[in-house]
């Protein structure tokens, strides 16, 4: 595993360390707006979708025998965490053939191309068409995934085994398009393996005690599951274990002005000592 950058779409930083088959990936960080997104939402909406910073509270990862995968590009242009067909067909302008498999994530305007924002605002003022919604698979949604799956494979090639981190945050309170309605407060951390069947238990578990043992409130599987970038590339029983990870914006970053709080650098500190427990658990496993 080698660094890598496709310019304005992901960069991999590869391990600093001696490689542990450990695999960070932060799909939702990215802020290079494509000058083709042409909107019709404020920016300060839009924005409210990315995981801002996630990928730096990661940043010690690769010196701690990680690789570390990031997208640069935002979210709303195209979803890494939904899977490639996972549209609303009417929000393309002509005859769509490519791959469609709508999940009640693209009835609620949150799929692969977001057509709304909360609280249930329009994305855009016009369709998109076909050949924009296939360039931007192509050329962002498809590279990531290729990217992480090469090196998810690379490690479990060398190891046979491999532990994936995907790694987000989510608002202090759900917004109006959330399930359970608007203003639930979210834990510290929510912690997503699909109901056991993306990773071993004993890795969740370890995930939540590290973070329970500085002191965060832990919820695992509510209110988040985990979605494509864990189930897509997990098998358990083959020795390729997915975690998503969610983190609560409160603990960071101020949700109305995207700035650093006070609170980041501990919360970094903090995350930096969880990636050093990871990395004992991966060298314990495959000594
Ligand atoms: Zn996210």
């Amino acid at each position: 595993m080698k660094n890598h950058l496709i310019p304005r779409v992901l960069e991999v930083r590869a391990p600093t360390a001696p490689a542990l088959p450990l695999v960070f990936d932060s799909p939702h960080s990215g802020t290079d707006y494509p000058d083709d997104f042409d909107h019709l939402a404020p920016v300060s909406a839009v924005r409210k979708a990315e995981d801002t910073f996630v990928d730096e509270l990661f940043q010690a990862a690769p010196a701690q025998g990680a690789a570390l995968l990031r997208a640069l590009f935002p979210r709303s242009y195209i979803d890494p965490n939904r899977a490639a067909g996972d549209l609303d067909v009417s929000m393309i302008e002509g005859e769509w053939t490519g791959p469609l498999a709508p999940s009640p994530k693209s009835v609620l305007g949150l799929g692969l191309l977001w057509s709304r924002y909360p609280p249930g605002l329009p994305l855009y003022g016009r369709k998109l068409s076909v050949a924009e919604v296939l360039g931007r698979i192509e050329n962002y949604h498809r590279p990531y995934h290729d990217t992480l799956r090469r090196a998810l494979d690379h490690a479990h090639a060398r190891f046979g085994v491999v532990w994936h981190i995907d790694c987000h945050s989510m608002p202090a309170l759900s917004n109006e398009m959330a399930a359970e309605g608007p203003g639930i407060s979210r834990p510290d951390f929510t912690l997503g393996d699909r109901d056991g069947t993306t990773c071993a238990a004993e890795f969740t578990a370890a995930v939540r005690a590290a973070l329970t043992a500085q002191g965060y409130r832990v919820s695992v599987n509510d209110p988040y599951k985990g979605a494509e970038l864990v189930r897509a590339w997990s098998a358990p029983r083959d020795g390729r274990h997915s975690l998503q990870i969610e983190i609560n914006r409160r603990l960071y970053m101020n949700e109305k002005t995207f700035e650093k709080t006070q609170g980041f650098e501990k919360l970094q500190a903090n995350l930096t000592r969880l990636i050093e427990t990871l990395a004992i658990f991966a060298r314990d496993r495959v000594r």
